[in-house]
């Protein structure tokens, strides 16, 4: 099987394909663009990332009357050669939903009604001014990094609050704590060429199959070729990427600590870690008391002696995992002369104890020293599109400030209010609200300490994808002075019950900058116009910025007096970008991109100027000038071979160590039991997750018909043996239960994957079935990211509970 073949056969066939040509009016004339992607048949082809994960695939856009006709995989494009999944190739579509929002609308009783963008602009702005602490703004991976950008300047710059936070906030931010406390910087420090280098690929709690099918198809061509790549999933349920692999073990759900601790125990006992490696680049670390994202420094024989209970008869007990399994494990990690990838997502990020096990899994690679050579890597992959670009780079996280900085160091506030001409003390040293935190706030009444009243939602749904939502987001619909701005292109769950909505503009018909999982930076021009009046997200924001200077806001002006967004024209006159009329009359992407390249050196992510990526297919950071004035990426970082910074002569060096000796820490984490367990009134575990047709919470692609129609609606997975004890069948209605509300939904067995006995799975991409209702807002310390991959459900067939309840 070659990659065209997997990705055909990939839960879709061949027959999908081409019904996406179909569906775009795409006839063979127009067909696939030449690498060049001239003009031909009326149809105008250009160069954009996929609309939808973290992966980045470019497609060519085929542009005919003012419409988007065609769609190709980009063959120029390094991260897929010419291919793209099922989504990639209907991405077009998500723009020609028949319910796209035109208008900004107001709630009005029980209805939204029309008003004009001034209204619109002016009720935000007041909100605002209400109290500028209480105002929050919750964004997204989705964000264009020039948006994000603009996010960061409004809250931090302007309103001298940190009420910001992000959507990545609930996928990788224990990714995020699980790089800062190993390197001391965030970000994977391989690439996706490991793919293509690796001798073993081990998946952890992670479905690329599905999730990253593109990326996944570079190793399944590889064997195609007749190379021998092993893989091996370690997870919790059987899935599509299982079918795969050469090794699949199962384990008890929050034990995946236990496993990297029993490697890591065999590794030490057996004299097979990497002696040389580890004395030459790596420090010892475990857990403080207080619990502090540092921990504390211990020293090999203490690391020694924390491993010692996780023998390999000890870790199988806990996590289900056989003795042998887990020996075969460390005895590839034991091996000099095979290289191995780890890869992993939110099976691993979505977890109380997410920072921990992140650490884990690079402690791993580095006590063994598979690192720092192509193919010996760990790396985290991201959901979203620019979750690396916008919200880690840029800096949209509440205690963060752009290129790595955060808002509790008084030199970082110094260096932005420098690079943002703010008077000095204008930033706030207190980091805002992460997520759930704002959330709950907002749903808390004000005299209770509900101290959030107005939060602007951008690209993003929380009210589909927040956990436990009875609790974060249905009671703030109830308080008379919250206020819920929503600015999106369908009307999603959140956006229905928004106070005003906000029509945006989405993809290639605004201009947009992204980066994906592999430090790589990618660029699009505007293509198409929005439907109605709908409008860029980024213009909306500085609309908003301009309309508070009116109303007297000082905040928006910088130290000289100008508007902190001001742009000016070839004629050296500011531009009036707040009237959209004039929006276009300069590349406003450019013009951030080149303030936020300004932030990207301290932590030595250095970016290209604008123009060269619109000449290239994205670039991975660093991207350093070459004598001869071009600019070269940087595929593995802290590797001497390839990375810039590090010093002559040295095969590695960990040049932000948290311990400022060149060294990345090794942290022994213990395994401990989760928050909510099955017991006898909910026996079951239930744990929530994606399917392939489908990109998060579908507001795009449920909206396009291939995809919808091959995925119609959400489902319960249940194991066969556990639907016999209920006596129910494929299709029959069951309830599902955990103790923050129920669900009725249909059974699937042996469906696209299969979960053990005693565990279900629902995918989170249906409205009509939110799954969310029933999840726990329990969240790791450090990350803040909440658990969807565990809590206790009951499970019972649908008309008993009705009889019941009769
Ligand atoms: S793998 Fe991701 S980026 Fe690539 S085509 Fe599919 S959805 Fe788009």
């Amino acid at each position: 099987m070659d990659r065209r073949d997997f990705l055909k056969g990939t839960a879709m066939t061949a027959a999908t394909l081409a019904a996406s040509r179909l569906a775009y009016g795409q006839d063979k004339a127009a067909g696939t663009p030449p690498a060049a992607a001239p003009a031909g048949q009326g149809v105008q082809w250009n160069k954009a990332p996929c609309r939808f994960c973290g992966t980045g695939c470019h497609v060519q856009v085929g542009v005919q009357n003012g419409k988007v006709v065609a769609i190709a995989g980009d063959q120029q494009a390094p991260v897929n050669k010419g291919l793209l999944c099922v989504k990639g190739y209907h991405v077009g579509l998500a723009l020609y939903g028949s319910d796209r929002l035109t208008t900004p609308l107001l709630k009005k009783g029980d209805t939204h009604v029309p008003i004009s963008w001034e209204e619109a602009i002016d009720i935000v702005a007041r909100r605002v001014l209400k109290d500028p602490k209480g105002f929050g703004l919750y964004g997204s991976g989705q964000w264009t990094i020039p948006e994000g950008y603009a996010a960061s300047k409004f809250v931090k710059g302007g309103l001298g609050s940190n009420q910001l936070d992000a959507n990545a906030r609930l996928c990788m931010a224990s990714a995020v704590t699980g790089f800062l406390a190993t390197y001391g910087v965030d970000e994977p420090a391989g690439c996706y060429d490991d793919l293509d280098a690796c001798d073993v690929l081990i998946m952890w709690g992670n479905n690329p199959a599905e999730m990253h099918p593109v990326l996944f198809s570079r190793v399944i061509d590889r064997r195609s070729r007749g190379e021998k790549v092993t893989l091996i999933d370690i997870g919790t349920r059987k899935t599509r990427t299982s079918g795969f692999c050469d090794h699949s073990l199962r384990f008890k759900p929050n034990t995946d600590l236990a496993i990297a601790c029993g490697i890591a125990h065999l590794l030490v006992e057996n004299g097979t870690y990497d002696k040389a490696f580890v004395e030459a680049n790596c420090a010892f670390r475990a857990p403080s008391e207080p619990a502090a994202l540092e921990g504390k420094a211990i020293t090999f024989e203490e690391y020694r002696e924390l491993l010692e209970p996780y023998t390999p008869e000890k870790v199988e007990e806990l996590s289900g995992v056989p003795a042998k399994d887990l020996r075969m494990l460390a005895d590839l990690f034991g091996r000099r002369d095979v290289r191995i990838t780890s890869l992993w997502c939110m099976g691993m990020n979505q977890h109380t104890r997410g920072t921990a096990i992140n650490n884990l899994v690079h402690g791993l690679h580095l006590l063994s020293g598979h690192f720092g050579k192509p193919g010996d890597a760990p790396t985290s992959l991201t959901g979203q599109p620019s979750a690396c670009g916008t919200v880690r780079e840029v800096g949209t996280l509440a205690h963060a400030l752009p290129g790595g900085r955060v808002v509790a160091k008084a030199e970082h506030r110094a260096q932005m209010e420098e690079i943002w001409n703010v008077p000095k003390g204008r930033l706030h040293d207190k980091p805002g609200y992460h997520t759930l935190e704002m959330w709950k706030r907002f749903s808390t009444p004000t005299e209770q300490g509900g101290d959030i009243h107005t939060i602007w939602v951008q690209v993003t749904n929380p009210a589909q994808t927040l956990p436990n939502t009875h609790k974060l987001v249905d009671p703030s619909r109830k308080l008379a002075d919250k206020f819920l701005i929503v600015s999106d292109v369908y009307p999603s769950a959140t956006a229905r019950i928004a106070d005003l909505i906000l029509p945006s503009a989405m993809w290639v018909e605004k201009n947009g900058m992204v980066g994906n999982s592999e430090r790589r930076t990618q660029q699009w021009f505007k293509m198409v116009k929005p439907p109605g009046q709908a409008r860029d997200d980024a213009w909306q924001l500085i609309a908003v910025a301009h309309r508070l200077l009116e109303l007297g806001f000082e905040g928006m002006k910088d130290k000289d007096g100008r508007f902190l967004f001001e742009v000016k024209g070839k004629d050296g006159k500011p531009v009036p970008l707040w009237d959209f009329a004039h929006y276009y009359d300069v590349n406003v992407d450019e013009h951030l991109f080149e303030e936020y390249r300004k932030t990207t050196r301290i932590k030595h992510k250095d970016l290209a100027p604008y123009q060269e990526y619109v000449k290239a297919r994205g670039l991975r950071w660093p991207v350093v000038q070459q004598p001869d004035g071009s600019w070269r990426e940087t595929r593995f970082r802290f590797a001497g071979f390839d990375d810039p910074y590090v010093k002559k002569g040295r095969d590695i060096q960990f040049y932000h160590s948290t311990t400022h000796d060149d060294r990345a820490q090794i942290w022994f984490s213990p395994y401990e039991p989760p928050p909510e367990s099955p017991d006898a009134e909910f026996p079951f575990w239930l744990c929530t997750g994606r399917v392939i047709e489908h990109w998060h919470s579908g507001t795009m692609t449920m909206r396009i018909p291939q995809l919808q129609r091959a995925m119609p609606q959400a489902y319960v997975e249940m194991n066969r043996a556990d639907a016999r004890r209920l006596g129910v069948g494929n299709g029959d209605q069951v309830t599902v239960e955990t103790r923050r509300g129920k669900l009725d939904l249909p059974v699937w067995i042996g469906g696209r994957g299969e979960p053990p006995e005693g565990s279900l799975f629902v995918p989170f991409f249906d409205e009509r079935l939110l799954i969310n209702w029933l999840t726990l807002d329990e969240h790791d310390p450090f990350s803040k990211q909440p658990d969807y991959k565990k809590c206790a459900a009951r499970v019972r067939r649908r008309e008993l509970v009705a009889e019941k309840q009769g």
